[in-house]
């Protein structure tokens, strides 16, 4: 059942829309037609009362021989056109004269106009009524002699067969155009029924989409190269996307939980060893230390997950104003000290004032991020951080002479808990650091890139929008 005020179905409201069009097509068109068809045969009535009033005008009537009857010779002369004619002769004061038979004593109006009109010398047709409740179409024209108005002439036909005529075509119309209304929109539910189907067909496979899994699936175009192949297409796209989406989510509910079980069984193991036999407090203190570097580890974890997922989700950073040449200022305070560990030369280039818009903690956390990798991966050389504007950008460069990363895992490193090969491994990062970088800046409107080759240094760069 139908709700009421419930939207209509597109192809209802298509076969509406275009049933309505069509009636007032159709109505217009009737109604032309119907008038054009009345003023034709008016005009032709018109005609044929002229031709009869200028026939008794030119065969001089009224002098002429009566004694056959006031019609016979008119007949003789028109044939038929004479037809279901009458006429009537008035002197100029309006006095009937000679008259059709077929009039007997019904003398024909004449009305104050016509006479008016014939003083002039003008012509007059009008649609009158007779006494007897007959419509007639009349001509008054008259008749003058040597410039004085000798007689008026006046012609009659009955209008019966006309409006008979007109209102049977009027019946025409009333049977047909509902009749075409009714075809069209039947026609109409039909058409917009096939041209809506693929839709149909795009709907009921969405609905089909309920797991993961059913993302493969994929709609069939039809090959017409039409909208709804494109909208067809559209909908693949966005499928194919949610797909790898969707893989990208497992892959990494999967690597989280992997990440985390690692330090949980290291921790259990401690733990069980610790307790499978009395211990000296000296070594009790070993293994809580132990166990508390692996509790250290999973808060990081923890934190960083949670840190990756809020960025993630694009939630809006707390938007403040955030002086990136001080925030990098600070990151290479940071830089330096992790260097001294390392013996990595750090160092500072160029840094313009720029300010954006964003979340400073989370800036700083990004720029330390890849300044604690640049110097993680680059044993005994040298680091760089730098920071340009241009072209409403601030660009933030941190650049080591170190291992460097082969182009081919340019892109992959920004993935969360991606690691490249075995030699950084005891580095000991859980490789989230540039997928959180990536987030964060993404968050804020900018990019990050980085331009490496293996054993030649890396140079990473975030770009921002300045404020
Ligand atoms: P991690 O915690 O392992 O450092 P990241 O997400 O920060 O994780 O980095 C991912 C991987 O990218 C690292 O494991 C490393 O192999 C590579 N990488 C990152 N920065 C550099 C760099 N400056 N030089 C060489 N390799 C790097």
């Amino acid at each position: 059942m139908k709700r009421w005020g419930a939207p209509l179905a597109v192809r209802t409201r298509l076969t509406l829309w275009y049933t309505a069009i069509l009636f007032v097509m159709l109505l217009v068109v009737s109604v032309l037609s119907y008038s054009r068809l009345r003023w034709t045969i008016m005009q032709d009535l018109d005609t044929s009362l002229l031709t009869v009033a200028q026939v008794i005008h030119d065969t001089g009537y009224p002098g002429s021989d009566l004694a056959a009857g006031p019609e016979t010779a008119l007949r003789q002369i028109l044939g038929p056109e004479f037809y279901d004619k009458f006429f009537q002769l008035v002197d100029p004061e309006g006095r009937p004269g000679a008259r059709s038979t077929q009039l007997r004593d019904r003398a024909l109006p004449l009305s104050a106009a016509a006479r008016a009109n014939a003083a002039r010398g003008v012509r007059m047709f009008e649609t009158v009524r007779l006494a007897t409740g007959e419509w007639v179409r009349l001509l008054t024209l008259p008749i003058t002699r040597r410039g004085q108005l000798t007689h008026l002439v006046q012609v009659g036909i009955p209008l019966e067969r006309t409006e008979r005529t007109l209102a049977r075509y009027l019946e025409s119309l009333l049977v047909l155009v509902p009749l075409g209304l009714v075809l069209a929109a039947a026609g109409g539910v039909i058409i917009a029924r096939a041209g809506l189907q693929p839709v149909d067909a795009m709907s009921r496979m969405a609905r089909r989409i309920t797991t993961g899994e059913d993302l493969a699936q994929r709609i069939v175009p039809r090959g017409t190269g039409d909208e709804l192949d494109h909208l067809a297409e559209t909908l693949n796209a966005m499928l194919a996307r949610l797909e790898g989406l969707f893989a990208q989510m497992r892959r990494f509910a999967a690597d989280a939980a992997h990440e985390l079980r690692t330090p949980l069984t290291v921790l259990k193991g401690e733990i069980e060893v610790a307790l499978r036999a009395e211990r000296s407090t000296e070594e009790y203190r070993r293994v809580l230390a132990s166990s508390l570097e692996e509790v250290e580890r999973l808060t990081r974890l923890a934190e960083d997950l949670l840190l990756l997922s809020r960025f993630a989700a694009r939630m809006p950073p707390p938007r403040s104003r955030v002086e990136l040449d001080s925030l990098l200022v600070d990151a290479f305070d940071v830089g330096v000290r992790l260097g001294q560990a390392q013996g990595v030369a750090v160092r500072l280039g160029e840094v313009c004032p720029a300010a954006v818009e964003g979340d400073a903690a989370a800036l700083r956390r990004a720029i330390v991020n890849l300044v604690d990798n640049a110097v993680k991966y680059t044993p005994g050389g040298k680091v760089e951080l730098s920071l340009g504007c241009a072209d409403g950008r601030a660009s933030i460069v941190v650049s080591d002479t170190g291992i460097g990363i082969d182009p081919a895992d340019a892109q992959r490193v920004f993935e969360p808990f991606v690691r490249l090969d075995t030699r950084t491994q005891e580095a000991g990062g859980a490789g989230l650091g540039l997928a959180i970088a990536r987030s964060i800046v993404r968050a804020h409107g900018g990019t990050i890139s980085v331009e490496s080759s293996l054993g030649a240094g890396s140079t990473f760069t975030i770009r921002l929008p300045l404020a």
